[in-house]
């Protein structure tokens, strides 16, 4: 690990400051995957500035149409939220499904998105749902948010402090992981949003995308049938040791019947 400044700012004003000192910094959430990053010298950022002390990037919040949650949420508190669980239960449910204990009580939705690694979970959710990411510059619907392997939107030195799920009719996520580390070789988010059906596809591509096709028959008849006469295409899907494109395209239409099945329950 290279040397570093360390900062733990009390304040997202004073975390902002510290963050735009330049290209070099870089926030620490939970550390699940920067940390790592530092120690293989993949990453070498000149200062950290901690966002664990900041207050402001915390709590889950639901009026009943939108569920709030902080971007320094744990996996484990979105997964155990009563809010989240009484308005989008597949959400809370997605993020049981994250990792192992140690990661899920360390990982923050916030250090996930921002990561966006083509395998994570919570991408998924937010382009199903259509959420929107709040920074302290900006919000960011989730169709403009990610924007390709380990790359989004953000700017260098922005911050998430917020995601808003508008809450759907039904919805549902179900993954085919990898056993070791839990990442989705393919996890398929479907949301009845009532204005509409989203599909969202994580683990098959370099980033979430939507499926189209899928979205398009569900909203005609929103029922496991609608997704079976959908054949889904393995061109520029992943390939490795793991799965092969043409496997991952199968997996997706399995994931997508049964996140079907499972929101209709
Ligand atoms: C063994 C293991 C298994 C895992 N399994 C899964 C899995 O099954 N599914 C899954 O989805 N993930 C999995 N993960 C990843 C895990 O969810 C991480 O928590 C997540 O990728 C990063 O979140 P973090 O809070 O630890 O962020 P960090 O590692 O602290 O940061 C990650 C990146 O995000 C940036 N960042 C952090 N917070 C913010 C913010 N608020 N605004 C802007 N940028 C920010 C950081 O600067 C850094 O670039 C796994 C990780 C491990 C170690």
């Amino acid at each position: 690990m290279h040397a570093f400044e360390y900062h733990r700012p009390s304040s997202l004003a004073d975390a902002s400051k510290l963050a735009g000192k330049g290209d070099d910094a870089k926030l620490l959430a939970g550390g699940q995957s920067l940390v790592q990053a530092m120690k293989l010298r993949l990453s070498a950022p000149s200062d950290l500035v901690d966002l664990n002390a900041i207050a402001e990037l915390r709590g889950i919040k639901s009026d009943g149409k939108t569920v709030t949650v902080g971007a320094m949420a744990r996996h484990a508190e979105v997964a155990a939220s009563p809010e989240v669980k009484k308005a989008i239960p597949a959400l809370a449910a997605l993020a049981e499904l994250i990792g192992d204990r140690q990661v899920r009580h360390q990982g923050t939705i916030g250090g996930s998105l921002a990561n966006n690694d083509p395998a994570a979970d919570y991408p998924a959710a937010v382009l199903g749902l259509g959420a929107t990411v709040v920074t302290n510059k900006r919000k960011i619907a989730a169709d403009e948010f990610f924007k390709g392997m380990f790359e989004t939107a953000l700017q260098a030195g922005e911050i998430i402090t917020q995601v808003s799920f508008p809450v759907p009719k039904r919805a549902a996520y179900t993954k085919f992981k990898n056993p070791a580390s839990r990442f989705a070789i393919v996890g398929v988010f479907v949301a009845d949003t009532g204005s509409g059906v989203r599909v969202a596809v994580t683990g098959a591509g370099s980033s979430v995308f939507r499926q189209s096709e899928m979205e398009k028959a569900l909203g005609a008849k929103f029922a496991p049938e609608s997704v079976s006469g959908v054949k889904v295409k393995a061109d520029g899907l992943n390939s490795d040791l793991h799965a092969s494109a043409e496997y991952r395209a199968h997996l997706v239409g399995v994931m997508a019947k049964r996140a079907v099945e499972a929101a209709l329950k």
